[in-house]
């Protein structure tokens, strides 16, 4: 029997499905919906064959046969229908079926017989309990209501027979019929609401189902985008690294870079842009501590005629040496700078004047004892002081016009110059005075003058005398004898210099004492020049620093700038009339003349500047090159303005002089034209009383015997 009842449910089931999958829950309930199906579909049948042979056989046989049929046939098909998984409209058939049977029967059914009656009233309850789980609420609502309907009718019907009955019986079945009404009813809203949970539970899972595939779905791409995303990371990783490597390289080269932009390349020593910076810090801190500043600049002796002799190589050796000199030499915590060329500049910190008295001269003498390779060097030191108030400006400024006068006293020696109004030994550091500039006659007395005679003045026998050990172990007696011819040969005496200026400017038809005048001129104009270029430097920074070097470029060059008429015929220089072309011709050509004439000594070279250019005009219509503008080399034009004064002012074989007032004008007008405006700017600077002091040793007496001869 069990195994019929299996074979049975498994028959009339519909397929069953069970993957697990949302769809497949759903399935589930239709499965668990057709196999109850299929189990009252056999559970019915007994109702039908108990109810109809008893009730109806004796009246209605044809009808009920027909009924029967009809219900029988709608149950089969249910029952396929339920089969092949159309379990919603199986079950509608199905209870249709059975409500038409149970229908059927109770009013086919006789008044006496109310064990039957509460069959059906059973059958009915079953099946609205069925129409619960099978169709779901709107199926058991539609249940109840024909179910009431028909127990309604059914019991109206019968009323009129309740007399035929016990009273009591036939209440208690109308009386349990109502009651059976409600508990269905109830029944059937229990149901219906278990139905719904059931739904909204399914609808959940459904949902669930959905959001976990939906889920499962973004995992998927998640992990996709995780795997592009690591794949990027990596790819970031590896850049990242190149990047830090190429950080790091580049940190190197700034750090390089920064060294460079402090460092001179060649001696290892700090640069002039650093020297400058540290001075300026140098000189903030101690105007705040008052502790003493010195400044020494050194520059080596005749280093051009040392590369002339021995080639730019030896002569970058000699630097280097110096430099190692200079910074083996000074003390810890002094700052050693190139200054520039062969120039060097030393910090020394907390140092007063005696101090750096003696590291100027250990470094002097450690590079004359240096056994530098080719012949002795040895280099001049100017020593200056830091004064309260001052700027780094002139402090150095102070420290070139000592190293000048170490120069012109001579070279390989140390001088100190202190500051106006400071004792030569003591610190200036504190001392209003020291605050106030020189001024220009002073400047005249104390700076251009002693360069002229010291220039001109015999060395004192002290003076060429070598200090400090000889070098290479040679006996001093023959360095002694060496350094005094040295001397000699550099320093030649003032009176034969004089006499061979004096006749070169007869030879050339100048005034007498034209060549020393304008030289006097040139070297004042200069100090104005260089002060006229410190004002306009702030709106102006381009503009050049003037050197000792362009100082001695500028008076060599006017003592000798017309060395070149040498060549000329006196019938050309002294010609009073017209000039033909060719003379003129050759008058153009005494600047070449006197620049190939000079070229190859490597002493008077350095007069090149001057006596090749001074002839060259502004804007460029002077002779011999037509130079322009700032290509005329700056001590030529200095020199062209002077030159121009002076033979303005001091009468020539062709012409008278004219006042000061007048020379002023004409050189003011030819600015911008012959002459560079800052020149003349500066040349209107300097007062009458000092270009008369200037030109006074040579205007006021000249010997008879100098004056010009006139021509024949
Ligand atoms: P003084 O005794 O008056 O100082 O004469 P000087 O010849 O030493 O001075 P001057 O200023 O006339 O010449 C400086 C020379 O230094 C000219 C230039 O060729 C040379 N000089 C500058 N910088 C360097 C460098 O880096 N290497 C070499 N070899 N020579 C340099
Ligand atoms: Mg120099
Ligand atoms: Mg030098």
């Amino acid at each position: 029997m069990g195994r019929f009842w299996q074979r049975w449910l498994e028959w009339a089931s519909p397929p069953r499905v069970a993957d697990g999958s949302a769809a497949s829950l759903l399935d589930q309930e239709q499965q668990r919906r057709g196999v109850l199906l299929a189990f009252l579909a056999v559970m019915v049948l007994p109702f039908y064959v108990v109810l109809y042979p008893f009730s109806l056989f004796p009246r209605l046989i044809p009808g009920f046969l027909v009924a029967l049929t009809l219900c029988g046939t709608m149950q089969v098909i249910a029952v396929l229908l339920n089969r092949q998984g159309r379990v919603r409209e199986a079950g509608m058939l199905f209870l249709s079926g059975v409500l038409t049977g149970c229908t059927i029967g109770l009013f086919g059914t006789p008044p006496q017989s109310l064990s039957l009656s509460m069959m059906v009233y059973v059958l009915l309850a079953v099946v609205i309990v069925e129409a619960g789980l099978l169709l779901g609420q709107v199926g058991t609502l539609a249940c109840a209501v024909i179910v009431c309907g028909v127990v309604s009718l059914h019991v109206f019907q019968n009323a009129s027979v309740l007399p035929h009955v016990s009273p009591l019986v036939s209440f208690s079945a109308f009386q349990l019929v109502v009651t059976l009404c409600i508990i269905l009813l109830f029944l059937s809203g229990l149901v219906c609401m278990s139905e719904a949970t059931i739904a909204r539970m399914m609808q959940e899972v459904y949902q669930i189902g959905q959001a976990h595939a939906q889920l499962e779905m973004h995992h998927e791409k998640v992990a996709e985008q995780a795997e592009q995303l690591a794949a990027m990371n990596s790819q970031l990783l590896a850049v990242h690294a190149e990047l830090e490597a190429q950080y790091r390289a580049l940190e190197a080269a700034n750090a390089q870079l920064a060294a460079l932009a402090t460092t001179d390349g060649m001696t290892g020593l700090a640069n002039h842009r650093a020297f400058q910076e540290e001075l300026t810090h140098q000189i903030a801190r101690v105007s705040r501590s008052r502790a003493p500043l010195a400044l020494m600049l050194l520059d080596v002796d005749h280093f051009k005629h040392y590369n002339d002799t021995f080639g730019h190589p030896a002569g970058d050796e000699v630097l280097k040496g110096v430099a190692q000199i200079l910074s083996t030499r000074v003390r810890e915590g002094d700052y050693a700078a190139r200054y520039g060329g062969e120039e060097f500049a030393v910090i020394l910190q907390d140092t007063d004047a005696e101090t750096a008295l003696l590291v100027a001269e250990r470094v002097r003498a450690a590079v004359e004892a240096f056994p530098f390779p080719n012949r002795q060097v040895t280099v001049s030191i100017g020593v200056a002081l830091y004064a309260a108030g001052e700027n780094a400006d002139a402090v150095i400024e102070r420290a070139d016009v000592a190293l000048y006068e170490a120069k012109s006293a001579g070279r390989n020696r140390v001088v100190y110059l202190p500051a106006v109004g400071c004792s030569h030994q003591g610190s200036c550091a504190g001392d209003a005075r020291a605050t106030q500039k020189p001024s220009l006659t002073a400047a005249s007395a104390g700076y251009t003058e002693p360069r002229i005679e010291s220039a001109l003045a015999v060395p004192k026998p002290e003076d060429t005398v070598w200090h400090g050990e000889g070098p290479r172990g040679y006996p001093h007696d023959i360095i002694r004898l060496l350094g005094g011819l040295e001397g000699l040969l550099q320093e030649a005496p003032a009176p034969i210099l004089l006499a061979l200026i004096d006749i070169m400017d007869q030879r050339s038809a100048e005034s007498w004492g034209h060549s020393v005048r304008v030289t006097r001129y040139a070297l004042r104009l200069c100090r104005a020049v260089s002060a006229l270029y410190e004002e306009l430097r702030t709106v102006r920074p381009l503009l050049p620093r003037l050197t000792p070097g362009d100082l001695a470029d500028l008076a060599f060059g006017a003592l000798l700038h017309d060395i070149g008429k040498m060549g000329i015929p006196d019938a050309v220089l002294r010609k009073r009339g017209r000039l033909t072309d060719e003379e003129w011709r050759q008058i153009r050509r005494h600047p070449l003349a006197g620049a190939e004439l000079i070229a190859s000594n490597a002493l008077l070279a350095r007069a090149l500047p001057v006596i090749r250019y001074h002839h060259e005009r502004w804007d460029g219509t002077g002779y011999p090159q037509g130079l322009r503008g700032e290509a005329i080399p700056l001590p030529a034009r200095i020199f062209a303005v002077c030159d121009t004064f002076d033979t303005l002012t001091v009468s020539q074989v062709y012409r008278d002089h004219v006042s000061f007032s007048e020379a002023q004008a004409e050189i003011q007008r030819g600015a911008g034209t012959q002459f560079d405006p800052d020149v003349v700017q500066a040349f209107l600077t300097v007062s009458e009383e000092e270009w008369c002091y200037l030109a006074s040793p040579w205007t006021v007496a000249p010997p008879v015997a100098s004056v010009v001869p006139q021509a024949a």
